[in-house]
């Protein structure tokens, strides 16, 4: 079931590898008839599913209420990077918050992998845990910023990635490609759709009320709030909203006022056949996860499979361009020549929420209704740490989620009908920047 923006695409909805690779069984049933609970989540992705997990732990009881099936959004669609600090970087911290809370957003953004480490090991969720991330880059001027970002941020905020360049990058990778990278032992990855269903188990577990198949269309503020959907309502104190760019899709009257605040941006990964572990083993003998530092990123790492799963290529227009799968494979051939006759067995893609500045968006409508958004393509490990902020500030403790809440995000110009082809040209420009630069 899927309405709106993915359907307008069903190219989007080809089977990815990851649902090829977890078995889901019957599912949790509709929301039918009337319930009560302290907290209503909306949206079953990471973030609505962290929320609940930390709220249940808290002692209040949560129903969770999924539109299609749970991490069948971007939380199951994505590159499994977990990466640390904000797809905005630093600035929009700096610039708004001063040092000191620009300081405690980036110690937050560690923190984000430590909750999500510990949802696993508490949880027992079998998801494929690596650590290993390298930042690459494919240009003399790119090699500069890679390296003065890196040491930028060890000044600022004492975080230490080990550098090459030049002839050295083959230390960390085996492609013709880079001209310097950068290897950092926190961040990773992992297989994203079973890290969800594993918290999906956990959550209910716990004693979360899921429900899938299950749209909320219509939220009545107030207290309680109620929330509707085809055959059934929840009363709640508190409401969380974690419905990312599908939230106005599924629910257009539900939050109409940050809709325009995040805009969905289309991006797609395909998945080689199993290639032999000695291969992948040479290509990137640490097993990291990687991401070269263009506008438009290639983003890719290595399945548990020795599948190599490779992501870029982005919509700004929310239809899947042409040829998808052949432009992607030619992008992964010039990564590694090596890979030239490897059959892709997989192309499937998602949408991300991007906000303007790039920076998270969370915040609060009204005193009992909260949202967490805008993760920009930045949200594997971030949502972790979204759901205990919720939670903390649910429970009366709102001093770090505020942090965030404290963030201006501005709507995308140009209305629900024009923002998306406004983006699309202010975006052509930055792609040029990537090939010329
Ligand atoms: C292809 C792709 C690659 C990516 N790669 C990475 C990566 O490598 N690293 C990284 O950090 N991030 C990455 N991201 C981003 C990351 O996946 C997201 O930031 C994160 O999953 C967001 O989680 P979420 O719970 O907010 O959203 P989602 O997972 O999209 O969940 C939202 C859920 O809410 C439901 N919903 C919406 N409206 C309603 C409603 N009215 N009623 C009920 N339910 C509703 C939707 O059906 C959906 O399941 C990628 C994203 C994509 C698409």
């Amino acid at each position: 079931m899927r309405n709106g923006l993915l359907a307008s695409d069903t190219r989007l909805n080809q089977t990815s590898y990851y649902e090829a690779s977890v078995t889901r069984g019957a599912g949790w049933p509709a929301l039918n008839g009337a319930y009560k609970a302290d907290v209503a989540v909306v949206g079953g992705g990471f973030a609505g599913l962290c929320a609940a997990i930390e709220l249940r732990q808290r002692g209040y009881s949560v129903v969770l209420l999924e539109a299609d099936r749970l991490c069948s959004g971007a939380s199951g669609r994505n590159g499994g990077q977990t990466i640390v600090g904000y797809a905005s970087g630093q600035g929009p911290f700096e610039a708004q918050l001063g040092e000191a809370d620009a300081r405690r957003a980036w110690d937050m953004s560690l923190e984000a992998i430590h909750v999500l480490d510990g949802h696993i090991q508490r949880f027992g969720i079998a998801c494929d845990r690596v650590n290993g991330y390298l930042y690459v880059a494919d240009s003399p001027a790119k090699a500069k910023a890679l390296l003065e970002d890196m040491a930028d941020t060890e000044r600022r905020y004492g975080f230490k990635a080990q550098v090459a360049s030049g002839a050295d990058v083959a230390r960390f990778i085996d492609s013709p490609l880079y001209q310097a990278a950068a290897y950092d032992t926190t961040s990773g990855h992992l297989h994203p759709l079973k890290y969800g269903l594993g918290l999906a188990q956990a959550a209910q577990g716990l004693g979360v009320q899921l429900f899938e198949c299950s749209p909320v269309t219509a939220l009545q503020p107030g207290a309680p709030a109620v929330l509707r959907t085809a055959q059934g309502e929840v009363q709640a104190t508190q409401v969380v909203l974690a419905g990312n760019c599908m939230l106005p899709e599924f629910g257009p009257q539900v939050a109409p006022a940050i809709a325009p605040r995040i805009m969905p941006v289309g991006t797609y990964i395909i998945g080689t056949e199993p290639l032999s572990p000695e291969l992948c083993a040479r290509l990137i003998p640490s097993n990291a996860a990687v991401c070269d530092n263009n506008f438009v990123l290639d983003y890719f790492r290595f399945s548990a499979d020795h599948r190599l799963l490779f992501g870029g290529r982005v919509s700004y227009t929310t239809r899947t361009p042409g040829n998808l799968k052949e432009i992607m494979r030619r992008r992964m051939v010039q990564v590694f020549p090596v890979l030239q006759n490897v059959k892709v067995e997989f192309v499937w893609g998602g949408f991300v929420d991007i906000s303007m500045n790039r920076a998270p968006d969370f915040g609060r409508l009204g005193s009992n209704v909260y949202y967490l958004q805008g993760f920009s393509g930045h949200g594997v490990a971030l949502t972790a740490l979204a759901g205990k902020l919720v939670a903390e500030a649910v429970a009366g403790d709102s001093e770090r989620f505020d942090v965030f809440a404290r963030l201006k995000h501005h709507n995308f110009p140009g209305g629900p009908l024009l923002r998306t082809p406004t983006l699309a040209l202010g975006m052509l420009w930055h792609r040029l920047m990537d090939v010329v630069r």
